[in-house]
């Protein structure tokens, strides 16, 4: 990488375009004082990103831009622009030429070019710091800052080195990589909050979840308790129903039947009370006593008919046989007293009394008898025809009175017989209203059963539809359900029917308890929570892999940083020592002798804190202790050391040793040195000038002088100088031409 050209215009002095072509390896600026020669340095600063005014002596932007003069108008604007060579990509664009350009407006705006294209100010930065040409500016040396390197603080001396070590590339990127870390963490810090904001919501959801798990669980077991209840129901109502038809039948065709039969039978007992046969009996009967009545009173008239014919007859006989008798008795007595006369008196006085009564009534009777015969001759013959007509009318009666009497004997044995047949009828009737009475009980028990069944039918429905509104559609799973048995074998419809109901109740209540329990346990909208559930989860994750992501990210950066801060460390202690030796060399060779050396310190910040605000506030690095470089230098001849026992030329010379030394280690491409000779005698401008030959073989040298050894040093010279119209000119020149410009 070669500085090819720089091209101001309006930049301070410089109204009109100037350009300034780096042929050689040195080329030299010289030219009176205030012609603007340390403009053309300012210009390198201004391009190469300078933000400092007062390192470009100015105050403000606007101070940068041709101000004008007498016959020359002010410009609106300066601009600067500075052409590598880029053939060797040192730069790490994609060009031979890589023109940088800065420009500044009057009201302080100021436009970054890279090749023409508008960039930021930071692309410019980290561009240049990849080739060694920093913004600490350790390669542009302005006039009178030759003393910079002395004394600059530790801290700033250690910039400065590092810049030329070309360590700002990684100091860049460290930097870049904390702001990272910076962001990481604040990522970090928010991606945690909201996670933590989201934990307790999420910790609600999942034992919302959890609940609409268990529920969910429940749900099943009742889904199942049903489906085995039901079917086992449903199975039970079908049999019991078939069974109390069946059972059913029986009895109660019987019963029709014995209705029927009753009804016959209770007819047939009412029909026997009064019929027409005890009636005709009571009139035959009737009949029968009025015949016998007219029968007994011709009986009776016969007898008195008889009784009178009888009478007549007697008295009749009787006439005759007495006078008989009254012969015989007369006789008879006339015997016995005879016998008696004689024979018995006096032993059977007693006998004797008696029998002469006898004999006494005897004569009375024969006496009587010879008396009345006289009336028996005159019985009328009227008497016989009425004995003949009342004998003919008995006869007659006797007749009826036996019809009648065969009439009621048969109708009674009818009757009689009609009288048994009747009884059967009752006990037939009884029997009958008896069995009727038994099967009203069969038919009532089973209608009770009836009854059952229809509420058994009606709590079946009521579950069915229970378990359709808990259930849905699965509640009616228990259609295809067959129940098993213990053994896992299907169980037939009678066997479940024949289970002792306390088992389908005991379901039942099992059922009930889980029912109840799975309407307590109200987990809401299932759907939506678990949803919400699964979205926060899906959220919680995210953030746990964002989490893990940013950690992975910090981890990498804080490695990043750690390498980083490792090759600044040790390419730092490994330059300084390179710089240190080379100082001392440099050192040596202005000075005929001594030693100078560069040493890392390390300064406690809290410490120094309080000495150094400002610098404190720059900084915002997070270390306590930090690095800096510190000088030791020690003159031939002379016992004093340090710094400050220098005196103004030995100063200049120990400054240019060690900008030498830096430049040496780590060339830049460039190196600017504004009358950095100034100070020097005759014999330490001739080291001077050996120094700038050999810094030339690695970089390319811009020499502000008017130093006559310096300019004779140089490939190139320019002549700087200021016209009428207050405005720098340039010119090329030979050596002869230039040291008479310079003085
Ligand atoms: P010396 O040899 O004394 O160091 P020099 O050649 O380095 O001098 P400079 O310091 O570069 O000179 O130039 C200073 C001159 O530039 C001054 O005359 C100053 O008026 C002029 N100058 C600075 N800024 C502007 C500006 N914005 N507009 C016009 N002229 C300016």
């Amino acid at each position: 990488m070669k500085l090819k050209s720089i091209e101001l215009s309006g930049f301070k002095s410089f109204a009109k375009k100037t350009e300034l072509t780096f042929g050689s390896s040195v080329t030299a600026i010289v030219g009176p004082n205030g012609s603007g020669k340390s403009n053309i340095a300012e210009s390198f600063r201004f391009v190469l990103g300078e933000q400092s005014m007062k390192s470009m002596r100015g105050k403000r932007g606007e101070d940068l831009i041709w101000n004008g003069s007498m016959n020359l108008a002010r410009a609106g604007r300066a601009s600067v622009r500075l052409v590598f060579d880029n053939t060797d990509r040192a730069l790490n664009l994609d060009f031979d030429d890589v023109i940088l350009e800065r420009v500044v407006n009057r009201d302080g705006g100021n436009e970054y070019y890279l090749n023409n294209s508008p960039v930021r100010l930071r692309d410019i930065a980290e561009l240049l710091s990849q080739a060694g040409i920093g913004a600490s500016g350790h390669h542009i040396i302005s006039q009178g800052e030759a003393d910079r390197a002395l004394s600059a603080s530790p801290r700033e001396r250690r910039e400065m080195i590092e810049d030329a070590l070309g360590l700002k590339s990684f100091i860049y990127r460290r930097a870049e990589a904390e702001k990272k870390l910076e962001k990481a963490a604040e990522n970090m810090r928010e991606v945690e909050s909201l996670r933590r904001e989201l934990s307790p919501h999420l910790k609600f959801l999942e034992r919302q979840a959890k609940k609409i798990e268990e529920s969910e669980q429940l749900r099943q077991e009742v889904r199942t308790l049903y489906r085995e209840y039901l079917a086992r129901e449903v199975r039970y109502l079908k049999v019991t129903s078939a069974r109390l038809g069946r059972e059913r039948m029986e009895p109660s065709r019987e019963k029709t039947e014995l209705d029927v039969t009753i009804e016959r039978l209770r007819q047939e007992v009412g029909a026997k009370k009064d019929d027409a046969q005890s009636r005709e009996l009571v009139h035959l009967e009737e009949e029968g006593r009025a015949l016998r009545g007219r029968r007994e009173s011709q009986s009776r008239e016969l007898g008195r008919i008889e009784g009178e014919v009888a009478a007549h007859e007697r008295l009749v006989r009787e006439r005759a046989e007495v006078m008989v008798k009254i012969s015989d008795v007369n006789s008879f007595i006339d015997e016995i007293v005879a016998a008696l006369g004689g024979a018995l008196e006096g032993e059977f006085s007693a006998l004797r009394r008696a029998a002469e009564k006898v004999i006494e009534s005897a004569r009375g009777f024969a006496a009587r008898a010879t008396g009345a015969s006289a009336e028996e001759d005159t019985f009328p013959a009227e008497v016989a025809a009425r004995k003949q007509a009342v004998e003919e009318e008995l006869r007659a009666l006797r007749a009826q009175e036996d019809e009648v009497s065969r009439k009621v004997a048969e109708l009674r044995a009818r009757i009689e017989g009609e009288k048994d047949a009747s009884r059967d009828t009752e006990r037939a009737l009884f029997a009958a209203m008896s069995r009727r009475t038994q099967l009203e009980g069969t038919l009532a028990r089973l209608a009770g059963q009836h009854e059952v069944l229809a509420r058994e039918k009606q709590a079946f429905e009521d579950a069915v539809r229970e378990a359709g509104m808990l259930l849905g559609s699965a509640a009616f799973e228990y259609e295809q359900y067959q129940p098993l048995s213990e053994m896992e074998l299907p169980l037939s419809d009678e066997d479940i029917a024949h289970e002792p109901r306390t088992a389908q109740d005991e379901r039942r209540r099992t059922l009930e308890r889980k029912r109840i329990r799975l309407e307590e346990s109200g987990a809401g909208n299932a759907e939506d929570v678990m949803k919400e559930f699964r979205e926060t989860t899906e959220r919680f994750q995210f953030l746990t892999r964002e989490i893990d992501d940013i950690n992975a990210t910090m981890a990498s950066l804080r490695e990043l940083i750690e390498e980083l801060s490792e090759t600044l460390r040790t390419r730092f202690s490994e330059g300084i020592e390179t710089i240190s030796k080379q100082f001392d060399e440099f050192f040596k060779i202005m000075f005929g002798g001594g030693t100078a050396s560069l040493t890392v310190v390390r300064t406690d910040l809290r410490r120094a804190a309080s000495e150094d605000e400002d610098e404190e506030e720059e900084n915002k690095e997070k270390e306590e202790v930090q690095e800096g470089v510190e000088i030791g230098v020690s003159l031939p001849m002379k016992r004093l050391k340090g710094l400050h026992m220098l005196s103004g030329g030995e100063r200049a010379l120990t400054s240019i040793a060690l900008i030498f030394a830096m430049s040496q280690v780590n060339p830049p491409p460039f190196l600017i040195l504004d009358e950095t000779d100034a100070a020097l005698d005759e014999a330490n401008s001739r080291r001077y000038g050996d120094m700038i030959e050999t810094l030339a073989k690695r970089s390319q040298l811009l020499l502000i002088t008017h130093n006559r050894e310096t300019m004779s040093r140089a490939g190139i010279l320019y002549g700087v100088t200021m016209g009428s119209d207050g405005a720098s000119k340039l010119l090329s020149v030979k050596f002869e031409e230039a040291v008479a410009v310079a003085k």
